[in-house]
């Protein structure tokens, strides 16, 4: 076994590449461990919560679900209280959001639901201004990380080179420079080119596993009209296999709805008034179309068409250099409609806190030898859940690519068919799908006896009910 260079507590320093919701939660980690945390960011960053090039999924509705919220108060003690006052709406997640499922509207009920819906500009921005508070974090911004660094050995990556623009309202060449580091965390989202940078350091690349329903997004803002009545924050309207279309529209901070319209199996949304109008007014239930037929337009149509959900398996390869790991997008990108992605990747850091503490509880001298394997391992073990649920969802479409569902996928389906059917009619199953939803609960309560008598009680009646209707409309 090789050795890897130990350096003095006082000068351990971390570098994540990237600076987005991933790059900052396991930043804020990281500075648990190390005496310095850098953050390479590709874009200029913004004090303000304003677009930025790198992330151009943030015109699109990002739901925070339950558990991601949970994980980024516990790393920011307070920020829900910040985000509040920044104008991001506390709604109760079965309360306040009316879901249009399988079986039409389920009801509104109580639950410990609370989330926030804003915008994901404002909530990068929040979690970005706290880090920053941290004096052991530094950015570097308008800095592309162009490879890794290692030792002669090309056993531990020893850091990254970063290609730098000086300035750029001014016409300056880029600069190139070396950043050295005792861990190296990949926070580059789906277009992460690590399976190149381990290539060329004589590793095997991940393998890839995609699955593709062609999903395409249509996004925009809308000012909520002065005289808008509702009783309700947010509306969702899913997709019904074989129907293709499905949206939502979410009040956020600022007095306004981002409508996210999508269509699967390349059913994209136009991105014309006409056609985003005309496809709204297609969806099962006309209340998003009815929201915003004359509600005043404040944004353009933004599209997005790269939704596949693709996991790189470095928890599989044999060998990795120590000294680097990979969260977020980098590793696993979801299907964004299930609204997972924010929340695994706070999992992530989660997962990357309590490996880093059993590393450092062993060595104490800081070797991190073992590390990348070992957190690559335990991470692919909180993506399986999402995973599943995204893609065992996205199935239902004869035009996914990717793979096929096999039998008990197919007798699952036809299982949580029935669970979903009767979200519409109870509120207590109702709760409890939005407790899976939000990755506060796994799947496997829908296979609790209690939830299973209840469906087979609903098929049985439905079933008798049909037979009694033709017996009276067919009588033999
Ligand atoms: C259309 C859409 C809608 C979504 N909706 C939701 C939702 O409702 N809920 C949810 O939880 N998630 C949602 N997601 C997923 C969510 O956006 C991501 O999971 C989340 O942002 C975490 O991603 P990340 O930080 O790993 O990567 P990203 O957000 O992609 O960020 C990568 C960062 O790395 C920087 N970067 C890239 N390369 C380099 C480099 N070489 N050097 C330096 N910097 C670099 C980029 O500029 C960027 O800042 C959605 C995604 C999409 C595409």
């Amino acid at each position: 076994m090789f050795a890897s260079t130990i350096t003095k507590p006082e000068e351990r320093h971390a570098l994540v590449i990237g600076g987005s919701i991933a790059g900052l939660l396991v930043a804020q980690v990281l500075t648990k461990y190390f005496h310095r945390v850098t953050i390479i960011e590709r874009d200029y960053l913004s004090s303000q919560p304003e677009q930025r090039p790198g992330v151009p999924q943030a015109h699109h509705l990002h739901v925070l679900l339950k558990r991601g919220l949970d994980i980024i108060e516990q790393l920011f003690p307070g920020i829900q209280t910040e985000l509040a006052a920044s104008g991001a709406l506390a709604i109760n997640a079965s309360a306040d959001y009316l879901w249009y499922g399988l079986g039409g509207w389920s009801p509104r009920c109580s639950s410990d639901l609370n989330v926030y819906s804003l915008s994901r500009n404002l909530l990068e921005s929040m979690i970005r201004r706290r880090l920053a508070t941290n004096n052991r974090v530094v950015f570097v911004q308008a800095a592309t990380v162009t490879n890794l660094l290692s030792n002669p050995e090309k056993t531990q990556v020893t850091g990254v080179q970063v290609r730098q623009k000086l300035d750029d309202r001014q016409d300056t060449s880029p600069k190139q420079t070396d950043f050295t580091a005792d861990l190296v965390v990949d926070a580059s989202g789906r277009n992460s080119r690590a399976p190149q940078w381990l290539e060329a350091m004589g590793y095997a690349p991940p393998k890839e596993t995609v699955i593709n329903s062609f999903l395409g997004y249509a996004s925009r803002l809308y000012q909520i009209p002065e005289n808008f009545q509702a009783d309700w924050q947010g509306a969702l309207v899913t997709a019904k296999a074989p129907g293709t279309r499905g949206g939502v529209i979410s009040a956020v901070e600022g007095n306004r709805w981002v409508v996210t319209l999508a269509g699967i199996g390349r059913d994209y949304p136009p991105t014309d008034d006409a056609g985003f109008l005309d496809f709204a007014r297609s969806l099962r239930n006309p209340i998003i179309y009815e929201a915003i037929k004359s509600a005043p337009a404040i944004s353009p149509i933004y599209a997005y068409h790269r939704t596949e959900n693709s996991w790189r398996h470095y928890e599989k390869l044999s060998r990795l250099p120590s000294g680097f790991v990979l969260v977020g997008d980098a590793v696993c990108a979801f299907n964004p409609v299930y609204g997972q992605g924010m929340t695994t990747a706070a999992l992530g850091a989660l997962t990357l806190d309590e490996c880093l503490n059993k590393q450092l509880s062993h060595h104490a001298d800081g070797n991190l030898i073992g590390l990348s394997q070992s957190f690559q391992k335990q991470l692919s073990k909180i993506i399986a859940v999402p995973w599943l649920m995204a893609t065992g969802e996205d199935f239902r479409w004869q035009t996914t690519v990717g793979g096929r569902p096999n039998l008990l996928t197919q007798l699952m389906q036809m299982y949580l068919d029935q669970v979903l059917l009767l979200a519409a009619e109870s509120a207590e199953i109702h709760r409890l799908f939005l407790e899976v939803m939000h990755l506060l609960k796994p799947p496997s309560v829908f296979f609790h006896p209690h939830v299973c008598s209840q469906v087979f009680k609903r098929i049985i009646n439905k079933s008798d009910k049909k037979w009694r209707r033709s017996e009276v409309i067919y009588p033999s």
